[in-house]
Protein backbone atom coordinates (compact mmCIF):
# COMPACT_ATOMS: atom_id res chain seq x y z
CA UNK A 1 0.00 0.00 0.00
CA UNK A 2 1.02 3.38 -0.68
CA UNK A 3 2.38 5.99 2.01
CA UNK A 4 2.76 9.86 2.09
CA UNK A 5 4.43 12.13 4.68
CA UNK A 6 2.01 14.74 5.60
CA UNK A 7 3.11 17.73 7.95
CA UNK A 8 0.77 20.16 9.34
CA UNK A 9 3.03 22.95 9.61
CA UNK A 10 3.31 25.72 12.31
CA UNK A 11 0.78 28.19 10.91
CA UNK A 12 -1.76 25.06 10.62
CA UNK A 13 -0.90 24.21 13.98
CA UNK A 14 -1.10 27.71 15.43
CA UNK A 15 -4.58 27.50 13.86
CA UNK A 16 -5.70 25.08 15.56
CA UNK A 17 -6.66 23.12 12.20
CA UNK A 18 -4.53 19.40 13.20
CA UNK A 19 -7.65 17.91 14.12
CA UNK A 20 -9.67 19.51 10.75
CA UNK A 21 -6.45 18.11 8.43
CA UNK A 22 -6.81 14.70 10.13
CA UNK A 23 -10.49 14.79 9.46
CA UNK A 24 -10.07 15.56 5.93
CA UNK A 25 -7.68 12.73 5.19
CA UNK A 26 -9.94 9.99 7.33
CA UNK A 27 -13.11 11.14 5.42
CA UNK A 28 -11.55 10.56 2.19
CA UNK A 29 -10.82 7.03 3.38
CA UNK A 30 -7.19 6.99 4.23
CA UNK A 31 -5.47 5.77 7.12
CA UNK A 32 -3.04 7.28 9.37
CA UNK A 33 -0.75 4.98 10.66
CA UNK A 34 2.13 7.24 12.25
CA UNK A 35 1.67 10.64 14.33
CA UNK A 36 3.42 13.19 16.41
CA UNK A 37 3.86 16.78 17.49
CA UNK A 38 7.54 17.91 17.36
CA UNK A 39 9.52 20.91 16.79
CA UNK A 40 11.61 20.47 13.46
CA UNK A 41 15.44 21.42 14.33
CA UNK A 42 17.62 23.20 11.99
CA UNK A 43 19.05 20.40 10.51
CA UNK A 44 16.06 18.55 10.31
CA UNK A 45 14.44 21.57 8.46
CA UNK A 46 17.18 21.75 6.16
CA UNK A 47 17.38 18.27 4.72
CA UNK A 48 14.01 18.36 4.81
CA UNK A 49 13.88 21.20 2.33
CA UNK A 50 17.44 20.90 0.54
CA UNK A 51 15.73 21.18 -2.63
CA UNK A 52 15.38 24.22 -1.64
CA UNK A 53 18.53 25.18 -0.72
CA UNK A 54 20.06 28.13 -2.39
CA UNK A 55 16.42 29.97 -3.49
CA UNK A 56 15.61 33.66 -2.47
CA UNK A 57 12.71 32.21 0.18
CA UNK A 58 15.27 29.38 1.79
CA UNK A 59 15.75 31.15 4.80
CA UNK A 60 12.69 32.51 5.55
CA UNK A 61 11.42 28.83 4.60
CA UNK A 62 13.82 27.72 7.71
CA UNK A 63 12.66 30.30 10.28
CA UNK A 64 9.46 29.27 9.30
CA UNK A 65 9.75 25.84 9.85
CA UNK A 66 11.49 25.74 12.87
CA UNK A 67 9.21 28.73 14.21
CA UNK A 68 6.79 26.32 16.51
CA UNK A 69 5.44 22.56 16.63
CA UNK A 70 4.41 20.88 13.76
CA UNK A 71 2.47 17.57 13.47
CA UNK A 72 4.09 15.01 11.46
CA UNK A 73 2.25 12.27 9.88
CA UNK A 74 2.06 9.04 7.70
CA UNK A 75 -1.10 8.29 5.74
CA UNK A 76 -1.64 5.26 3.87
CA UNK A 77 -3.74 4.23 1.53
CA UNK A 78 -4.72 3.81 -2.72
CA UNK A 79 -2.96 6.30 -4.22
CA UNK A 80 -2.58 8.42 -1.25
CA UNK A 81 0.31 10.83 -2.90
CA UNK A 82 -1.41 11.82 -5.33
CA UNK A 83 -4.84 12.45 -3.58
CA UNK A 84 -3.34 14.10 0.07
CA UNK A 85 -2.16 16.98 -2.97
CA UNK A 86 -5.57 17.68 -4.08
CA UNK A 87 -7.06 17.42 -0.46
CA UNK A 88 -3.95 20.02 0.23
CA UNK A 89 -4.35 21.79 -2.94
CA UNK A 90 -1.93 24.11 -5.14
CA UNK A 91 1.19 25.73 -3.06
CA UNK A 92 0.15 29.27 -3.37
CA UNK A 93 -2.81 28.83 -1.96
CA UNK A 94 -4.71 31.96 -3.91
CA UNK A 95 -4.45 29.82 -6.83
CA UNK A 96 -5.80 26.49 -4.61
CA UNK A 97 -9.61 25.67 -5.35
CA UNK A 98 -12.14 26.40 -2.71
CA UNK A 99 -12.45 23.07 -0.99
CA UNK A 100 -8.95 22.14 -0.38
CA UNK A 101 -7.59 22.72 2.80
CA UNK A 102 -5.12 25.33 1.23
CA UNK A 103 -7.92 26.85 -0.74
CA UNK A 104 -10.39 27.57 2.49
CA UNK A 105 -7.89 28.16 4.93
CA UNK A 106 -4.61 29.81 2.91
CA UNK A 107 -3.97 33.50 1.86
CA UNK A 108 0.44 32.87 1.05
CA UNK A 109 2.41 31.00 -0.06
CA UNK A 110 4.91 30.94 2.61
CA UNK A 111 1.80 30.38 5.14
CA UNK A 112 0.38 27.23 3.09
CA UNK A 113 -0.36 25.22 6.66
CA UNK A 114 0.32 21.68 5.15
CA UNK A 115 3.07 19.41 3.59
CA UNK A 116 2.79 16.53 1.40
CA UNK A 117 5.24 14.64 -0.14
CA UNK A 118 5.30 15.49 -4.04
CA UNK A 119 6.25 11.42 -5.52
CA UNK A 120 7.24 7.92 -3.98
CA UNK A 121 10.93 8.83 -4.02
CA UNK A 122 10.33 11.86 -1.60
CA UNK A 123 7.67 9.94 0.60
CA UNK A 124 10.33 6.92 0.93
CA UNK A 125 13.10 10.11 1.89
CA UNK A 126 11.06 12.34 4.32
CA UNK A 127 9.00 9.54 5.95
CA UNK A 128 12.55 8.22 6.71
CA UNK A 129 13.66 11.69 7.90
CA UNK A 130 10.72 12.12 10.55
CA UNK A 131 9.91 8.65 11.62
CA UNK A 132 12.24 5.29 12.71
CA UNK A 133 10.20 2.32 11.00
CA UNK A 134 8.99 0.74 14.41
CA UNK A 135 6.96 4.26 14.58
CA UNK A 136 4.89 3.13 11.58
CA UNK A 137 1.87 1.09 12.95
P1 LIG B 1 5.30 21.62 0.44
O1 LIG B 1 6.63 21.02 0.02
O2 LIG B 1 5.39 22.45 1.66
O3 LIG B 1 4.18 20.62 0.46
P2 LIG B 1 4.77 22.30 -2.19
O4 LIG B 1 5.31 20.95 -2.54
O5 LIG B 1 3.37 22.61 -2.57
O6 LIG B 1 4.90 22.60 -0.68
P3 LIG B 1 7.27 23.44 -2.99
O7 LIG B 1 7.48 24.07 -4.32
O8 LIG B 1 7.93 22.13 -2.69
O9 LIG B 1 5.71 23.40 -2.76
O10 LIG B 1 7.74 24.49 -1.90
C1 LIG B 1 7.96 24.12 -0.58
C2 LIG B 1 7.51 25.20 0.35
O11 LIG B 1 8.38 26.33 0.19
C3 LIG B 1 6.12 25.75 0.07
O12 LIG B 1 5.10 25.00 0.69
C4 LIG B 1 6.20 27.12 0.67
O13 LIG B 1 6.01 27.07 2.08
C5 LIG B 1 7.65 27.51 0.37
N1 LIG B 1 7.72 28.28 -0.86
C6 LIG B 1 7.72 27.82 -2.13
N2 LIG B 1 7.82 28.80 -3.01
C7 LIG B 1 7.86 29.95 -2.28
C8 LIG B 1 7.95 31.33 -2.60
N3 LIG B 1 8.04 31.74 -3.86
N4 LIG B 1 7.96 32.19 -1.57
C9 LIG B 1 7.90 31.78 -0.29
N5 LIG B 1 7.82 30.50 0.07
C10 LIG B 1 7.80 29.59 -0.91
Amino acid sequence: MQKTFIMVKPDGVQRNLIGHVIQRFERKGFQMIAGKLMVVSDELAKEHYKEHEGKSFFGDLMGFITSGPVFAMVWEGTNVIDGARHIIGATNPLEATPGTIRGDFGIVTHRNLVHGSDSEESSKREIGLFFAPEQLV
